[in-house]
């Protein structure tokens, strides 16, 4: 069993820097140890008025991007570096400054390859104005490689470091799911306390008393959250 939570646009609209902060008396969402100094973070998009749909695109009269930020602890927060290391929040803790650091050489990385494989194409015309850099394609692609290789070796330094720690410190821990969201897209912005984001969260309690907190609506359902890991 899990509580389905249904988040009305007003709060979405009031959200300050466009974070839609939820806690709980600094207890973790998942597994109610305290405190919860962390967050679980989902990126998401406020969207009203579908105006076109195809299957390429869809347009919206409004689209706001935001984000959901659900407290954690941080065993939770470290199970998610292990399991799930892109979707950790980048909020200036530890883990989420060398997630933060690796996607930053990973882009780099690949975007020196991708830079010296162009110019080997036609695209990048011969005895043209960069006919100097043609000539050397080979010295971006090498130092992108050789970036994306760092830092490959570097995330499975910091993997297994912090697994090698989490498994001496929580032996057998079973980490509970990260919450599952749906936006509901609304056709306008006429009555703000419609639901515009569903959270399914399967700390019942936890996601009673937090939608209590806030005053809004939620229902117990036996949808069990998908298994994102
Ligand atoms: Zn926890």
């Amino acid at each position: 069993m899990s509580v389905k939570i249904k988040i009305p646009a007003s709060a979405i609209l009031t959200a300050k820097d466009g974070m839609l902060v939820l806690e709980n008396g600094n207890r973790c969402s998942r597994c109610d140890r305290t405190p919860a100094a962390y967050f679980e973070t989902h990126r998401l998009k406020y969207q009203v008025g579908l105006r076109k749909k195809s299957i390429y695109s869809k347009k919206f009269d409004i689209s706001r991007r935001y984000q959901l930020k659900i407290a954690i602890c941080e065993i939770c927060q470290q199970s998610d570096f292990l399991a799930q290391p892109d979707l950790l929040d980048r909020d200036g803790s530890e883990l989420g400054r060398i997630v933060q650091f690796h996607a930053l050489t990973r882009m780099l990385g690949g975007l020196l390859a991708a830079l010296g494989f162009l110019l080997l194409t036609p695209f990048i015309p011969e005895g043209g104005i960069l006919q100097p850099l043609k000539q050397i394609w080979q010295i971006p692609v090498a130092v992108g490689v050789i970036v994306l290789l760092l830092t490959w070796m570097s995330q499975r330094k910091y993997h297994q470091r912090v697994l090698a720690d989490f498994e001496q410190k929580h032996p057998g821990f079973i980490a509970p799911h990260r919450g599952q969201v749906c936006t509901i897209v609304l056709e306008d912005e006429k009555d703000p306390s419609l639901t515009a984001l569903e959270l399914t969260l399967e700390n019942e309690a936890w996601a009673k008393e937090a939608a209590s907190i806030n005053q809004w609506d939620c229902a117990t359902t036996t949808e069990p959250v998908p298994d994102t890991k």
